[in-house]
């Protein structure tokens, strides 16, 4: 049982979703479409995330961060992704490393990172994918080797969120690359942009705006201080912790995903006329609203449940992987049916449809694949029903 997980009031969660809400209204809406048929960074949506405190949602309050549940942190992540998923992509990512740092790191390195990640003066994510190695991760070759008092980086790392725009970075490594089996050689380092990697950007389908990319080592320099723990071996172990509460993330943009699809539907339905009524009329559009409608709610009582679970302090994996599924695969059914309920309009480019429908199959693939998610939930249910 851990009992680190935050706790949030019913007042301040009313008082977050309030200014989360007014802030999308305001800040986001008008500019997504923009930005990313552009690809560019919202610069000036991340700084205003910043004053907001979102980078610091889930990091406790006594290292400067909100201190928020699970539970609030998925509402938010709902709200955002249901106007502009991207914008939800740049603290995901970066809540993930904070949360290694923050579970696993020495006293000393939490009061180093985390009060500057609740700011966003860091700002980062986690490399782990490399060109060749993704889901299994034991297959990753990057290498980081002792030299004196420091470990020295080589290797490539690839689809890395924040790539570009971030200044730090968890780096899942190989401190021990012949170790068997290879999770018992792998760790995870803290590295900051000034000790020179090189990143670059890549070009997506869908969730632009945000950089995802490359990550080059070559002969990268940071101080032993930096390894995650202080004890080798631990890296998987660490970030797969963390993985749990990024896959209540990533369901959370797809209950966010599903529901602006599900809105966007029905109010087009009442406005659009075929054979003299609107289409909502027609029995066929009605089963299409009813079955989103029904994945909207399906997929956020399991978030929700899986979040609570994390909040309570038990690993949450099994929770976390069937809300991750369930939810990400609502997001793509939902994106995929909005834009036959709009007809050519949800094939264009001046409608938000296609764009809910290019930014859905990320969520299938991130924080682990649905194909994993599915291995993971058999296996613990393997685990909690043995014969
Ligand atoms: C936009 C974007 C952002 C990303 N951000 C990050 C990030 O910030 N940090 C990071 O480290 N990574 C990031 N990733 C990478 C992502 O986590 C990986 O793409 C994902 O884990 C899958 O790895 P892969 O692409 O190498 O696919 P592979 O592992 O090569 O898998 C290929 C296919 O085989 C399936 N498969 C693999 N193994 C099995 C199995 N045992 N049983 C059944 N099916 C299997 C997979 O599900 C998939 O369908 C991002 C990816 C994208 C697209």
């Amino acid at each position: 049982m851990d009992q680190r997980r935050n706790i949030t009031s019913e007042e301040d969660e009313a008082l977050i979703l309030d200014s989360v809400r007014e802030f999308l209204k305001r800040d986001v809406a008008p500019f997504a479409h923009d930005l990313e048929a552009r690809d560019e960074y919202p610069q000036e949506i991340a700084d205003k995330m910043a004053e907001l405190g979102l980078f610091g949602t889930t990091i406790s309050s006594e290292y400067g961060g909100l201190g928020l549940s699970s539970v609030t942190f998925a509402k938010i992540m709902e709200e955002i992704s249901s106007v502009w998923m991207s914008v939800g992509g740049i603290i995901g990512a970066h809540l993930v490393m904070a949360r290694a740092v923050e579970h696993f790191g020495s006293e000393d390195m939490k009061q180093e990172y985390l009060p500057k990640f609740a700011t966003g003066e860091l700002r980062g994510g986690i490399g782990l994918t490399e060109p060749d190695a993704g889901t299994d991760l034991q297959g990753i070759r990057t290498r980081a080797d002792k030299d004196g008092d420091d470990y020295v980086i080589n290797g490539s790392k690839m689809w890395i969120t924040n790539s570009v725009k971030g200044n730090i970075l968890a780096v899942l490594v190989k401190t021990d690359p012949k170790a068997e089996p290879a999770y018992r050689g792998m760790s995870l380092l803290m590295v900051p942009r000034e000790a020179g990697y090189v990143p670059s950007k890549l070009e997506k389908l869908g969730y632009r705006g945000v950089d995802t990319g490359g990550i080059e080592f070559s002969d990268v320099r940071v101080p032993q201080k930096n390894l995650i723990g202080g004890e080798e071996g631990k890296g998987l172990q660490q970030i797969l912790n963390g993985l749990e509460q990024g896959r209540i993330n990533v369901a959370a943009r797809g209950v966010g995903l599903s529901r602006v699809c599900l809105e966007e539907s029905i109010a087009y339905s009442q406005t659009r006329k075929t054979f003299g009524k609107p289409i909502c009329e027609h029995q066929s559009i009605q089963i299409k609203l009813a079955d989103m409608a029904t994945r909207v709610e399906a997929a956020r009582l399991l978030t929700e449940r899986a979040a609570l679970a994390y909040d309570e302090g038990h690993r949450a994996d099994l929770e976390a992987g069937m809300a991750k599924l369930f939810a990400t695969e609502a997001a793509m059914e939902n994106a995929a049916e909005a834009m036959r309920l709009h007809g050519a309009y949800g094939y264009s480019k001046e409608f938000n449809i296609e764009r809910y429908y290019r930014d859905a199959p990320l969520l299938a693939i991130g924080e682990g694949t649905n194909e994993l998610q599915r291995i993971v939930i058999a296996r613990q249910l393997i685990k909690k029903f043995p014969v």
